[in-house]
């Protein structure tokens, strides 16, 4: 019985957790690389303001929830010193995100009204991704490795939001290569390739007169730009994809190893927004909650992480082995009313429909991993593991809010 609820009352009350034993270790792992990034993230604020101040596109990147996406903020500039919170990462399975979802759209929307009211404009980055070491295996598994399918697709978002929002944001849409994180734009008057770009040591300058081709002045999506911002437009665009080149030159000489661009390493699940922190390639799967099939992206997640959790398991015989969840969602501090308390309920409701998920799909999961093509190796399913994972496959939730002012993660019960 909670106290000052009516008697009979189901619900109780979310309350902070503060006692980190109590969360299981991966997350807490998680939550103390927030700790360092929210650090981080105050100390930028005036290199933040700063930069904001001197550029008008705020860059919006759309990517897939592979965890060979997880880097999409290093790879367009943080890595080159971007400070952190301008590069904003939406991720949702082979980046579906806003083509046919309404909600996404309206939340779209309240974006690019944000933003308008500041004298700014979203630059959406929209991108699908594939391994050019390994096509037919190792990219984008939502679209079943069929990479032209993945592009058409988010061009076709491209221009549903010049459509809806030409003027107040632009978007562009491109491929990238996960093998070293280069991209390839597609403009209506050509294509510009990173990869190339970095081999060739292309300057901002240089890039951006590149653009000024491949995206014409009278074409869209540039033509619904206001004439003074067009060269705007090149130069800022120019100077994220030279941000790029930089990276992918990092990329080649770190020589990413095969395994890691080949197969799936994911070892938790982060439903939810805030995540911009996870940048390690191939760690985690990042779902953004605005998702028109949040359900869907979660159970291929599950499949892949659970697999990879259970391999780890065997290896070093932790027979209490569970799938890592982190549920969060940002609030704002300064809402009228409590914004943290109503954010703790939707995370709630998030969580209870996730499990509902994975409850309903166990079997098809379970029969994945012991009896698929592409589920356990054969030395992975030992007695214990198919006991464990017969009475459902264990998972270990943890729900938080995020406070937008600082990006600090506050788990509840
Ligand atoms: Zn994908």
């Amino acid at each position: 019985m909670q106290e000052g609820f009516p008697q009979g009352s189901r619900f109780i009350e979310p309350k902070r957790i503060t006692d980190p034993l109590t969360i299981p270790k991966p997350i807490h792992a998680l939550l103390e690389a927030n700790e360092n990034y929210r650090r981080r993230y105050l100390k930028e604020k005036n290199i933040r303001n700063k930069w904001l101040a001197s550029h008008l596109l705020e860059p919006i990147i759309d990517g897939c929830v592979d965890g060979r996406n997880n880097d999409l903020g290093p790879a367009f500039g943080e890595f080159a010193g971007v400070p952190l919170g301008v590069i904003t990462v939406n991720r949702t399975a082979g980046a579906k995100g806003i083509a046919g979802s309404f909600g996404t759209c309206r939340l779209e929307r309240d974006r690019v009204h944000g933003l308008t009211k500041k004298d700014r404009i979203a630059l959406r980055i929209l991108l699908a991704h594939y391994s050019a070491t390994n096509p037919q295996t190792a990219s984008c598994a939502a679209w079943n490795h069929d990479t032209a399918a993945a592009v058409a697709s988010v061009r076709n978002s491209a221009d549903v939001l010049n459509w809806c929002f030409g003027g107040q944001a632009i978007a562009i849409h491109g491929l990238m290569n996960t093998d070293d994180d280069s991209v390839v734009i597609y403009g209506p008057a050509g294509e510009l390739d990173t990869r190339q770009l970095a081999d060739a040591d292309a300057t901002t300058e240089a890039i951006a007169e590149r653009l000024e081709t491949v995206f014409p002045a009278n074409r869209l999506p540039a033509s619904g730009l206001y004439k003074q911002y067009r060269p705007i437009f090149y130069r800022e665009f120019g100077e994220l994809l030279h941000f790029n080149t930089l990276y992918v030159k990092h990329v080649l000489q770190t020589k990413r190893p095969l395994e890691m661009i080949d197969n799936h390493q994911e070892l938790a699940i982060c439903v939810g927004r805030h995540f911009d922190w996870i940048v390690k390639y191939n760690s985690v799967f990042l779902i953004s909650e605005a998702n028109r099939d949040l359900e869907g992206d979660f159970l291929i997640a599950l499949r892949y992480t659970a697999k990879n959790v259970v391999i780890q398991a065997v290896k070093n015989n932790r027979r209490d082995f569970a799938v890592p969840v982190l549920v969060n969602v940002p609030y704002n501090g300064k809402a009228p009313g409590n914004d943290e308390r109503i954010t703790q309920v939707f995370v709630r409701n998030l969580r209870e429909r996730l499990a509902a998920a994975a409850a309903e799909a166990n079997k098809a999961v379970v029969y994945w991993l012991l009896c698929g093509d592409h589920g356990l190796p054969s030395g992975c399913k030992p007695e214990w593991v198919r006991q464990r994972l017969l009475a459902g496959i264990p998972i270990d939730w943890c729900a938080s809010v995020s406070n937008r002012a600082n990006r600090l993660f506050i788990p509840f019960i």
